[in-house]
């Protein structure tokens, strides 16, 4: 007999186990399936073990700098498999709170890949499930570029099974994942070039950020290829050897390929189910995530639209209450902000300039400056840089734009301000908390320069 549900969740990240919980939670009998590791991508080889080892690098540069504020400290070098164990701890705790946060809300876990059958049907381990309503949440996959050796090379997750740390790096890619990558294992002490194929990092970023990322990488002696892509990657007597398309040589211990992810959709046999795939094999859905086929849904990177975990939680958690709830809404994509954990970090919201400039002109007010820590610390490429996008015509902050410290932590409140449709004077208006530099985004008097429409 099949096990029957109102919801049957594919996928166990981010988005699926919200969606799955909240709709239990509105009275649904849902079930979940999850193949590989509770809590998904996010949890077990992503935001999570990737921030822990951010905080480690950082813990390095603050010892480091501290010495300039009057301590001594013998700075005894970094013991990787410590860091290591405290972050799988950390890991492990929160994968057992996501499976007791599901079996709270009374969803039934099957631990398993599903594929399915027909287009109500699924079957995880030999066992037949009959959904009313289906949710692909099955996230995405890194993937390698197709040149010879790439198998030698690692993908991100393999970062969190490292015994020791690789003492050469190179990273390919000068995306989210790229940059985190390098900017943490050059903190924790390691070697590290950058291979990309544009001429400045994190393509979609406001150009200004992107130059002074590049700026800031540069300064901290990342070696940068730039506009370069990789050709080959071989293995040598001393490690590996990765060669570009402009004649690098580079001689590696560990190469990771950060170069971009692709929807999980192998294996899920959605042509049982007429489910219909995109030209990047996203699963394609209309604005309330539901796919050619109307009872089955899917949502988070598997959609490949804003692949960041809040997204996926904030359409499954608003999914959840559409179908169970009796509240119909959307989790809007607009102004989502988002984060690069490098260091310093980049935080951003809204319209680049660029973007902004293709509606209408746009005055642009920006600073560059070295924060008190580092006026004292002296340490170089830790520039902070601001700017704010706004309408010409109307006043409106369109966009605004952050690298430096705690740029993240920061710019979460400057995104309610833009959500609620703040304007240049509201800013002006707010009184600074000083000293801060977050002060610095209420006191741009001057302005930097006028962007007239682009055609
Ligand atoms: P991105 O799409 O951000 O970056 C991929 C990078 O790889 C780009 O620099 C791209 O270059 C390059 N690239 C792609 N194909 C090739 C190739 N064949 N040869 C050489 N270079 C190539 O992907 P990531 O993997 O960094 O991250 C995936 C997603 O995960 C992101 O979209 C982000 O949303 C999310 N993420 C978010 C984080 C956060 O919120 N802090 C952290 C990590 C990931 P080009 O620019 O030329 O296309």
């Amino acid at each position: 007999m099949a096990q029957e549900f109102d919801l049957f969740v594919i996928g166990g990240g981010s988005g699926g186990v919200r969606c799955a919980r909240i709709s239990a939670q509105h009275g649904a009998k849902v079930g979940i399936a999850e193949g590989r590791f509770w809590g998904g991508t996010c949890v077990n080889v992503g935001c999570v073990p990737k921030k822990i080892m951010v905080s480690a690098a950082e813990y390095g540069l603050w010892a480091e700098d501290s010495a300039a504020f009057g301590w001594e400290m013998t700075k005894q070098g970094h013991d990787w498999s410590k860091l290591a164990a405290a972050r799988d701890a950390e890991v492990a705790r929160l994968n057992g709170i996501y499976g007791r946060l599901l079996e709270g809300a009374g969803v039934t876990r099957f631990e398993g890949y599903a594929k399915f059958v027909d287009a109500h049907t699924v079957e995880v381990g030999g066992e037949t499930i009959k959904a009313k309503n289906i949710l692909i949440a099955t996230g995405g996959n890194a993937v390698r570029p197709e040149i010879p050796g790439a198998e030698l090379g690692y993908i991100s997750d393999d970062l969190f099974t490292l015994k020791e740390m690789p003492k050469r790096v190179v990273v390919v890619g000068s995306g989210f994942i790229a940059l985190e990558y390098a900017s943490l294992l050059k903190g924790l002490g390691a070697e590290v070039t950058l291979m990309y194929r544009q001429a400045l990092p994190l393509r979609g970023f406001d150009q200004d950020i992107r130059q002074a990322m590049a700026d800031a990488l540069q300064e901290q002696f990342i070696g940068i290829h730039a506009s370069e892509s990789p050709l080959s990657l071989e293995k040598t007597s001393t490690g590996l050897l990765l060669k570009g398309d402009n004649g690098s040589h580079l001689a590696a211990d560990a190469v990771f390929f950060a170069t971009g992810r692709k929807p999980a959709t192998a294996g899920l046999n959605l042509e049982a189910a007429g489910v219909k795939l995109g030209a990047r094999g996203e699963v394609l859905v209309d604005d309330n995530h539901a796919t050619s086929q109307k009872h089955i849904y899917a949502l988070g990177d598997v959609v490949d639209r804003v692949n960041l975990t809040p997204m996926a939680t904030a359409t499954g958690h608003a999914l959840a209450d559409t179908l169970f709830g009796h509240k119909p809404r959307k989790a809007s994509y607009e102004n989502v902000p988002s984060a690069v954990f490098t260091s310093p970090p980049v935080a951003s919201i809204g319209l680049t300039e660029e973007e902004a400039a293709k509606r209408g002109p746009v005055n642009i007010y920006l600073t560059k400056f070295n924060t008190m820590r580092h006026t004292i610390s002296k340490r170089v490429g830790r520039k902070t840089l601001m700017k704010l996008v706004v309408d010409a015509e109307t006043d409106k902050v369109l966009g605004a734009h952050f690298m430096g410290e705690d740029a993240p932590e920061m710019m979460q409140g400057v995104a309610v301000a833009i959500i609620a449709g703040a304007t240049k004077a509201h800013f002006d208006q707010t009184i600074g908390i000083h000293p801060t530099a977050a002060e610095e985004f209420v006191t741009l008097r001057t302005l930097t320069r006028r962007t007239e429409k682009t055609v």
